[in-house]
């Protein structure tokens, strides 16, 4: 294994995955998507092209932002990815991409989808973990409703035994498998019974090994206490936590319905305090690796290097189990590739699905990479750092 310095601006090693023409069509798309009015319009658009099932729709989407940010529509297509990742030293985790769902077919579908990535994972060493969201498993006002702690009907009842049947047959699969399973994390109106329901997984499987991962979001600024507590939790029953680190995907959604309901918004006052916390909660993830399984999942380059300096100052071997780092497919390839050259462990998420199901997902992703400032600015750059140094 290589046993490099962390550079992010070596574009050659960031991009060595990509030929001329793939570099010069990353290019132009993220040029595109730096367009934030015109990503505003199109985002509405495209959804409404495709659900009204529009033939040119589904085309120009897959040639564009689909390629780039999401592995295949099955996973027989996403196996291209998988292997594509790993030659270059990037592990995967899947990602069947369901959310929003609400019949009993499209949430079973949304368990059976994610077991069959679980038993593709465990017969594929570059796929060390699926990811799935509650909301593909059970109604989102069903989430809603547990989440204020009132009594159930007797028909939401049932609901929520189907949600844990779903989950745990996941979990139980992915134990037997040698797998593990990242949840993921949503809005706050939903995000305590998800809590809850993750740590009842952790509680049954993570006895022997990080099988289940919650995902903390530390834009909140009751995140990192809380994922303390959960490890003292966990400590005290004997199982180890796995705690994927996140800064939080739903801050202005977040912010409007605290605004509007006249509530204190969860959300940390400004981005600074989300960074202060973003640290400490590495720091504590990697001070207690023994019993922590720890994701760094960012695309913030200073974090990702605080994390691999932590790990270096410490003694601790670069490829601990317990020790990852994962980006989004089609993002940060400077972060990824350039960890995986330095010899860290680092994955990315990758999702696949059926265009008009992960159409949610990709609009995510343009509104993301259209803020040109800050860490997604960067991506440009380097793109373009790569461009001039092919003489291209
Ligand atoms: C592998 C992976 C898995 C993910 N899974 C989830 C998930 O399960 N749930 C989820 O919600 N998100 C998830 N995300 C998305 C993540 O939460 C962030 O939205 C995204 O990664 C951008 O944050 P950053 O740390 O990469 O970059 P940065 O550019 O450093 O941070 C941007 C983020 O900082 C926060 N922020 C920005 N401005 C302010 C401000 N003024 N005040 C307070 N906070 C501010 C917001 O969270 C914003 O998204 C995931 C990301 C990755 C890479």
């Amino acid at each position: 294994m290589t046993k490099k310095n962390l550079d992010f601006s070596n574009t050659e090693v960031a991009f060595s995955n990509k030929s001329d023409a793939q570099l010069m069509h990353t290019l132009r798309l993220f040029r595109l998507m730096s367009n934030q009015t015109l990503v505003n319009s199109m985002s509405g658009l495209g959804l409404l092209a495709v659900r009204w099932k529009l033939p040119f729709a589904k085309m120009a989407i897959r040639k564009t932002i689909f390629e780039q940010f999401v592995g295949g529509e099955n996973l027989m297509d996403a196996q291209a990815a998988i292997e594509h990742l790993y030659k270059f030293g990037a592990l995967t985790i899947l990602d069947y991409g369901a959310e929003g769902k609400t019949t009993e077919e499209e949430l079973n579908l949304t368990m059976k989808e994610t077991i069959k990535a679980v038993e593709l994972a465990a017969s594929n060493n570059s796929v060390p973990a699926v990811s799935t969201k509650l909301t593909g498993l059970a109604d989102n006002a069903l989430l809603e409703k547990l989440n204020t702690r009132e009594k159930l009907s007797q028909k939401e009842q049932k609901d929520y035994d189907k949600l844990i049947f779903r989950i745990n047959e996941i979990c139980s699969r992915a134990e037997s498998l040698g797998v593990s399973v990242l949840i993921d994390a949503e809005e706050s109106w939903m995000q305590i019974a998800i809590d809850e329901i993750v740590m009842q997984m952790m509680y049954r499987y993570n006895t022997d090994k990080v099988v289940v991962y919650n995902t903390y979001q530390i834009y909140r600024h009751d995140k990192l206490e809380q994922m303390i507590n959960d490890h003292k939790l966990c400590k005290s029953k004997g199982v180890m936590l796995g705690s994927k680190i996140v800064r939080g995907a739903y801050m202005e959604k977040e912010r409007e319905r605290a605004i509007e309901e006249k509530y204190t918004s969860p959300i940390h006052l400004n981005k600074e305090a989300v960074d202060k916390d973003y640290n400490l909660a590495i720091k504590y993830c990697v001070e207690h690796y023994e019993t922590i399984g720890s994701i760094c999942a960012t695309h913030n380059i200073e974090s990702n290097l605080y994390q691999a300096q932590l790990i270096e100052e410490k003694g601790i071997p670069k490829n601990h189990p317990h020790l990852n780092f994962c980006q989004l497919y089609g993002m940060s390839d400077y972060i990824t590739f350039n960890l995986a050259d330095s010899g860290y462990n680092v994955a990315k998420y990758v999702p696949y699905g059926p265009i008009e199901e992960v159409v949610p997902y990709l609009i995510r992703r343009a509104k993301e990479n259209s803020s040109v400032t800050g860490e997604m600015g960067r991506e440009l750059k380097y793109i373009s750092k790569e461009k001039k140094r092919r003489g291209l």
